[in-house]
């Protein structure tokens, strides 16, 4: 007992500075209501092992620390979390000394990646308010002349912290040694009720963060939440603001809205708040694709049933098909020109992904597969000689089939085409000596390479 106390007192005295700057944490806890595990029922069972591993850590070493966010939110809806936040007193420096396999990210927002084994920990420090930044470091804390907040690192304590979270439902902390929840605006009765509210003025709360409008439309249509009224109803007046958000940050809430297992509804509610044009570019490039409306529906509609079944996605696959007849339609432009096929393929690919990289920043990782899969298409079609054999080989020949599949189901190309390479696929080796068409294009000439040339070419590499 003794022990632990000097514990307590020595970890806090040496991990705390003097004058500090995260939550004093006092009474900032008497505004809330304490939420018995008796009453909301979570079973703390249900926590990852690096949640509980650094809420206890933390509180061993002195500080508060509280389950934060979404994963408590999905609890108390019976749903599995993704993934765990927590939120303490801790500065994101104090926090890193306590844990050993840890790292100090983001400049917008700073936190701290714990490790455990194959889990990441989030573990952000309470956030306190952007109006009473008197004594903290310029720097910490960034405002536009819009109100869009550039910076949010002052740090506060826990009351001001769930002031700065978006919606009541969002603002929920779960202690897991007590297993009491802290609930300061009504978190719980809106989750019983089925309403996602926004925290404080929703119009003055989506200019401080514009991405807040594209979370209130996922999280309502990821949750069965309705939108609060007075949540609701500044959207389509505020979508415009949307467009001083960065692309980077724009694309990561567009992928989580893509893989959340409810893309088309989601999609679809974009489209009723006004959120779709103009603003979002993945969407509007989308939508202006009539022939590729049905393309897009499939896709969205496989990518949402393989989240929902637990099956891993794949963003390079999903993007490919986004942004597949926008290819199509320079593909037959560049061939219209004169070129040839493959080539006028490869214009196309360039074409579609210079726009995007400027416009989506879509992750270079997830564009490289994007180009593999579109650049396989054609070979689909040469059914003849020794070609299926090779494309059946290929590495990415399970996603570009996948792709073809997708083709012919909305209508793009025959049913036939898909199931002559499923039968392929599974047929043995006399079986498919049979299937092959006869091979009516010219044998490619094979180039020989003179020794002097070779010798020339290979000489820089070596160098390298
Ligand atoms: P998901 O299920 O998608 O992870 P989430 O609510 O947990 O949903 P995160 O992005 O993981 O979303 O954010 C964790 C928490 O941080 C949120 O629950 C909310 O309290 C707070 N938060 C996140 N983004 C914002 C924002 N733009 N403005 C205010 N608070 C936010
Ligand atoms: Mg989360």
């Amino acid at each position: 007992m003794i022990k632990k106390l000097l514990q307590r007192v020595f970890n806090s005295s040496k991990l705390k500075p003097k004058n500090k700057q995260a939550g004093e944490a006092g009474s900032a806890h008497s505004n809330a209501k304490r939420i018995s595990s008796k009453t909301h029922r979570i079973d703390r069972k249900l926590l990852s092992t690096g949640a509980l591993r650094t809420t206890q850590d933390l509180q061993k070493a002195g500080f508060e620390a509280y389950v934060v966010g979404g994963a408590v939110r999905d609890l108390l809806l019976k749903r599995r979390p993704k993934d765990f936040d927590i939120a303490t007193d801790a500065t994101p420096e104090q926090v890193q000394r306590v844990f050993r396999r840890s790292r100090i990210i983001g400049r917008r927002f700073r936190l701290v990646h714990v490790m455990f084994g194959d889990e990441t920990v989030e573990v952000s420090t309470f956030r306190g308010s952007h109006l009473s930044d008197e004594g903290q470091d310029e720097g910490q804390s960034k405002i536009a002349d819009s109100g869009r907040i550039l910076r949010d690192n002052v740090f506060g304590n826990q009351e001001e912290d769930a002031v700065r979270r978006d919606f009541t439902a969002n603002a929920l902390y779960y202690d897991p040694s007590s297993e009491e929840i802290l609930d300061f605006h009504n978190g719980v009765a809106d989750i019983q009720a089925g309403v996602l509210r926004m925290i404080g003025d929703p119009v003055t709360r989506y200019r401080e963060d514009p991405v807040r409008m594209l979370r209130a439309v996922r999280l309502s249509a990821k949750l069965g939440l309705k939108l609060d009224k007075a949540t609701e109803a500044p959207i389509p007046k505020l979508a415009d603001v949307l467009q001083d958000v960065p692309a980077s940050r724009l694309f990561d809430e567009m992928l989580k809205l893509f893989l959340s297992g409810h893309a088309i509804e989601s999609v679809i509610a974009l489209r009723q708040h006004g959120l779709h044009h103009g603003l979002l570019p993945m969407l509007d490039i989308m939508m202006g694709q009539p022939m590729g409306q049905r393309f897009i529906h499939l896709a969205l509609k496989n990518t949402d049933d393989r989240v929902l079944a637990d099956k891993p996605v794949s963003p390079g696959f999903l993007f490919a098909s986004l942004l597949w007849h926008e290819v199509l339609g320079a593909w037959q432009k560049y061939q219209k020109q004169g070129h040839r096929s493959i080539p006028a393929l490869h214009m196309a690919m360039t074409e579609v992904t210079d726009i995007q990289a400027e416009k989506l920043a879509i992750h270079k990782r997830f564009s490289a597969v994007m180009k593999e899969i579109w650049g396989l298409q054609p070979r689909f079609e040469q059914r003849a000689g020794k070609r299926p054999y090779g494309l059946i080989e290929h590495p990415r020949y399970r996603a570009a089939y996948d792709f073809l599949l997708l083709r012919c189901e909305s209508g793009e190309l025959p049913v036939e085409l898909g199931q002559w390479w499923t039968d392929f696929a599974n047929a043995d080796a006399e079986q498919r000596q049979a299937m092959l068409m006869p091979d009516s294009e010219p044998k490619k000439r094979r180039r020989r390479r003179s020794r002097s040339r070779t010798v020339a070419t290979d000489a820089p590499a070596a160098e390298q």
